[in-house]
């Protein structure tokens, strides 16, 4: 099995148009991008303020924000002009359904404020009598210079073209599957939306695309065709992806494939939080799959083991926790201090099983003694042993340890 060659890293990014998002540059071969969506009313503006805050400050890149009625559009200048109080000029985007012709229309602060606008062609309508609100809505994008996303989803899918497509199936020799016919809806629909676009005169740096499903093996189908049948901007993501572990894995799952074949130029992982549960969880598990991954880079990574029964205590898995919770503490000081700090890597391994092997391939890594074992810990920096620690302190001396590594 050769160890490098095509096989051993992600596949060239596929090109794209750059598309400028307030300042954040979405494709055009920039990195992938995070982004997330708030889930507050958007009228409520101390509330969508702090979540907007909360969702940056934790590295969101671009928030959407919901714009579904005239409070709501009202409220979007008073936020913008919030947040920039805050020191904050986090790109807002106005997700629109239904109404946004005319909530743009109505409210030309609100359509100013707005970094992008996202509408939805299967509630916005293409080719139907829906067509002039589709037109109103990129009328108003070419006056306020905003891009748009098209974002298609397939809980809202455009029926009339749907049943178009369907009708065309069955009278086929050899039909396709519902399924294949709804995947090629999906893309036909944000394909020829963007034709449209561009028709009534949105420039193509103007416009992203987005085709979701919450089907893990339909994304990757879906996503995988469209970037073939198009060069804009794509932003990814699994809709509906769900609660807890199902909807990062599944996230993940689906949008590592695409991101490994180089497709996806901004990605928001969509997951349902618990009720009060944290908002920014989605942000840092957009971070972390782009990390693991090898894309980008945002905060220093602890590698540890799993712990077994070689390990009985915890304090090998304190440890790790205690160097994650410095480094979430300490990153927004060490980030401005030491640049290139988020491409550490320290190692909390449990015994010398894994654990000198480990620590050598990181930067600064530590193996805690097993179970049964001297009570000693040796510690690797750079690949070399640099020391043994033991005694009550060895997690504070680590501590300390990796902080200078950091400072030298
Ligand atoms: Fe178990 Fe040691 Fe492996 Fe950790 S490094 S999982 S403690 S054998």
């Amino acid at each position: 099995i050769p160890l490098e060659g095509p096989q051993a890293g992600p596949l060239e990014r596929r090109r794209t148009i750059g598309v400028d998002v307030g300042g954040v540059i979405v494709g055009g071969g920039a990195p992938v991008v995070v982004q997330s969506m708030t889930n507050t009313d958007t009228a409520d503006v101390d509330a969508t303020v702090a979540q907007v805050a909360a969702l940056s400050r934790a590295g969101s890149e671009i928030v959407r924000i919901t714009v579904d009625r005239d409070e709501s559009a009202a409220a979007v200048p008073k936020v913008r002009e919030r947040l920039e109080r805050l020191g904050l000029d986090v790109p807002l985007v106005g997700d629109f359904h239904y109404i946004g012709h005319k909530l743009l229309a109505d409210h030309p602060a609100c359509a100013e404020a707005l970094a992008k606008y996202r509408i939805n062609p299967g509630n916005v309508g293409f080719k139907s009598k829906k067509d002039a609100q589709f037109g109103a809505i990129i009328e108003m994008a070419i006056k306020y210079q905003k891009p748009v996303r098209i974002g298609v989803n397939w809980g809202s899918l455009d029926q009339e073209l749907l049943t178009r497509l369907m009708d065309a199936n069955n009278d086929l020799p050899n039909p396709r599957s519902a399924r294949a016919v709804t995947r090629e809806a999906i893309i036909q629909s944000a394909l020829m939306s963007a034709e449209l676009a561009e028709s009534i005169g949105l420039a193509r740096n103007r416009i992203l695309l987005s085709a979701k499903v919450s089907n893990v093996q339909d994304l990757i189908a879906v996503y995988r065709d469209l970037a073939g049948r198009t060069d804009h901007a794509l932003h990814l993501g699994l809709t509906e992806a769900g609660m807890g572990s199902k909807g990062i894995v599944a996230s993940s799952a689906a949008m590592g494939i695409l991101l490994q074949e180089g497709i996806g130029d901004t990605i928001r992982v969509s997951l349902t939080p618990e009720p009060g549960g944290d908002r920014t969880r989605e942000v840092q598990v957009a971070q972390e799959l782009l990390q693991t991954m090898g894309f980008r880079q945002f905060l220093p990574v602890v590698a540890a083991c799993p712990g077994c029964g070689r390990t009985t205590s915890t304090v090998f898995q304190e440890l790790a926790e205690k160097i994650q919770g410095d480094i979430r503490r300490n990153m927004p000081v060490w980030r401005e201090k030491y640049p290139g700090v988020e491409a550490l890597n320290v190692a909390v391994m449990g015994c010398i099983v894994n654990g000198p092997g480990e620590s050598k391939h990181a930067d600064i890594g530590i193996s805690l003694p097993g179970t049964g074992e001297s009570p000693a810990a040796p510690i690797f920096i750079d690949g070399q042993k640099a020391g043994t620690l033991r005694g009550p302190n060895i997690a504070a001396d680590f501590e300390v340890m990796v902080a200078d590594y950091i400072e030298k």
